[in-house]
């Protein structure tokens, strides 16, 4: 599944492609994903100019002239492959494997600039949606969901207010979309270690008393911020990399410190542990029991 690393890979290379240039056709082959199109979906688009191209979680919004702004989800499976002046590329593809193209080609936008781009999406668990750019914040996307994890908002003074008195396990918390919004399994796993919190230490506990950050939740805002900025970042180095767009593993997989890492030796030097895995939610969580005591949230 794309995490929000991904998508904001995807949203750049989309960008060149997209941006400043008329959808001239928009061919629809189906009518629905996981949720039917909305009403005259190519109509609506169709002699629009994509005004910006901007993320929120892991939702690409293209802002358009008509004052709507299209909001496109990758599910489990869906990527975009643009072909621009002769050459094909497909962002983001690089930590999933994948057949080949054509028959869950299910949306394809033809660009004023001479671009195509082609959404493919052989599970159809993502979707796209036409919501009025006045509406954006109050929609049903986006009307429970919390703060942006790569955006300003998040701080240690955010993370305290939002998990002051909360006996949820720091995991949970963490991977709770109306808190923050757009944190995957893997980024959470990364983002503790190096913060060396227990997953399952309460989320209460990186607020004092009096409602306070701890010292642990100022580091936590800035470890989160790191973990994912490194992986757009290795994400940009596939972009230019196109050996890599035929599905094999990418470069940012293998710089996972605890992530399906169980029973390796923990990365830290000097530390002797070695990483365990234990499922919360039904979901797994590597960690260093040595590097992430339960006791050191302060
Ligand atoms: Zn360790």
């Amino acid at each position: 599944m794309p995490e929000l690393p991904e998508v904001e890979t995807v949203r750049r290379g989309l960008e060149p492609a997209m941006v400043g240039a008329r959808f001239t056709r928009v061919v629809q082959r189906r009518p629905d994903l996981r949720f039917p199109f909305p009403k005259a979906f190519t109509e609506r688009l169709e002699g629009q100019e994509v005004r910006a191209l901007g993320r929120r979680a892991k939702y690409l919004l293209a802002d358009l002239s008509s004052g709507e702004v299209l909001i496109m989800h990758l599910g489990m499976s869906g990527r975009f492959l643009v072909t621009q002046g002769g050459a094909t590329r497909m962002p983001g593809e690089f930590h999933h494997e994948h057949g080949g193209l054509g028959a869950h080609d299910h949306v394809v936008f033809q660009l004023s600039n001479g671009a195509s781009v082609t959404y493919n999406d052989a599970r159809r668990f993502g979707f796209m949606d036409l919501v009025p750019r006045s509406e954006i914040e109050t929609c049903k996307h986006f009307a429970e969901m919390g703060i942006e994890p790569l955006g300003n908002e998040l701080s240690g003074e955010t993370i305290a207010n939002l998990f002051a008195g909360k006996r949820t396990p720091l995991k949970a918390a963490l991977l709770d979309q109306r808190l923050i919004a757009g944190l995957g399994n893997i980024y959470v796993c990364e983002a503790l270690f190096r913060t060396g919190l227990h997953p399952e230490a309460p989320a209460g506990s990186l607020a004092t008393k009096s409602g306070e950050p701890t010292e642990k939740a100022h580091q936590l805002a800035e470890v989160i911020r790191d973990v994912l900025s490194e992986a757009v970042e290795a994400g940009g180095s596939t972009l230019r990399d196109h050996a890599q767009v035929d599905g094999s593993l990418g470069y940012f997989q293998h710089s996972f410190r605890v992530y399906d890492r169980e029973g390796e030796p923990c990365v830290t030097p000097e530390c002797t542990g070695t990483v365990e895995r234990l499922v919360q939610s039904g979901r797994s969580t590597f960690y260093c029991p040595v590097c992430q005591k339960r006791s050191r949230t302060r």
